[in-house]
């Protein structure tokens, strides 16, 4: 039986191992808090720092693949790793690419792939002379992740918002939509796409706020749509699976947001909606196992679950029984033992052919299903 570990212990590696039960392999996490979602699903847990290079080379060197679930982990370990032979999804090198928001926007441009123009700006100063390039999203180059490395900069008055840290200055998009694929690739290099999703934010928390599949676009931008999110991976060269964020602007002209090389927020629904899940897909890639089926069963919203304001402590779930009461709704719950304002603590995917159907049920469950502490 194969070993593989996944680097960080998040909902991600949670719904990753829930996955991984269907096949066989012998799981490995690694996660410096030892209560956390993924621990008590996994054969064999490690406490240790994901971002540490001893941690994770000595984690890996007895494992045949790996993967991650965050982006913040040690690449130079894991390119150590792949010398000696481990297995590493994404390759070493198509992180490096990704997690860096600098090099990420470099190799788009580079590889012809459609994003918002930007410049690379070393501190506020360097915003503040370039203020001609104004309104503009700043984002830091390293380390951002949920919406806090990014900060819009609309006129000069903003600028001290701005990131005084290595990062993009990137032009602002007039935005229509926002939409992501997810795309898997084989060891062998074969590719199958999941239908787009669209992505509806909550402006306050810059979280995802619920997205629904497939995503309702005209067939010409679904092309265009696709073949750039293909561009995108022919160009990292990596087995694994990617999401890849889009924005539509209000031309329908398709500009790539960015790259997650990890199963993503965008694809929870996959578990029931589609044939094959995002977590199931990668396990096949991983296994070197056939690639899924990705068609939709049926479309799907999901809502996400986060701690409500003003609520911080042991988490409980108001209005669980009556959401577990309605039909063709699936209760995603991460196990997080404390809540806090804004924090993901699962979510609910809604299966109907009716897209007034998904978008009532998902207002439904977010007035009704809340996170407290007591
Ligand atoms: P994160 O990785 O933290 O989620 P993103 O780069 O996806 O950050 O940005 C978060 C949100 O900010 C996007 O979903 C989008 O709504 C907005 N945004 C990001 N870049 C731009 C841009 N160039 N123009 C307009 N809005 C943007």
């Amino acid at each position: 039986m194969k070993k593989a570990g996944i680097l960080g212990g998040g909902q991600l590696g949670r719904m990753l191992l829930q996955a991984a039960a269907n096949y066989p392999v012998e799981t490995f996490v690694m996660e410096n808090d030892a209560q956390c979602p993924a621990a008590h699903l996994c054969h064999h847990f490690t406490k240790g720092d994901i971002s540490n290079f001893d941690d994770v080379y000595n984690f890996g060197k007895d494992l045949d693949v790996l993967t991650i679930e965050i982006e913040s982990v040690n690449e130079e370990a894991l390119e150590k790793l792949e010398k000696e032979g481990i297995k590493v999804y994404p390759s070493p090198g198509a992180l490096r690419v990704i997690k860096n928001k600098i090099l990420q926007k470099q190799f788009y441009k580079e590889n012809g792939i459609p994003t918002s123009n930007f410049i690379v700006t070393q501190n506020i100063e360097d915003i503040r002379s370039n203020a001609s390039f104004l309104p503009a999203v700043n984002k830091i180059g390293m380390g951002g992740y949920d919406g806090k490395g990014v900060q819009v900069i609309k006129t000069s008055a903003d600028i001290e918002k701005g990131f005084d840290a290595p990062g993009v200055l990137e032009k602002m998009v007039s935005i229509k939509k926002e939409i992501a694929i997810i795309v898997a690739v084989s060891n062998s290099g074969q590719t199958v796409l999941y239908p787009p999703v669209d992505m509806v934010f909550d402006p306050m928390l810059n979280l995802l706020d619920y997205q629904i599949s497939p995503a309702d676009i005209p067939e010409k931008t679904l092309w265009k749509a696709e073949a750039i999110a293909l561009k995108v991976v022919k160009g990292l060269q990596s087995a694994g699976l990617f999401a890849v964020e889009l924005f539509i602007d209000i031309n329908d002209e398709v500009l790539v947001n960015e790259t997650a090389p990890r199963v993503h927020n965008s694809g929870h629904h996959s578990i029931e909606a589609n044939y094959s899940s995002q977590f199931d897909m990668l396990w096949r890639v991983m296994l070197d196992y056939p690639l899924g089926n990705t068609k939709h069963i049926l479309p799907a919203a999901i809502v996400n679950i986060v701690g409500s304001d003003g609520q911080s402590g042991n988490a409980y779930y108001e209005g669980l029984p009556e959401v577990l009461k309605m039909d063709n709704v699936f209760v995603h719950l991460y196990g997080k033992r404390t809540t806090k304002p804004g924090r993901k603590m699962g979510h609910v995917t809604i299966l109907s052919n009716e897209k007034q159907e998904l978008i009532h049920k998902a207002n439904l469950i977010k007035r009704t299903l809340k996170v407290v502490s007591k």
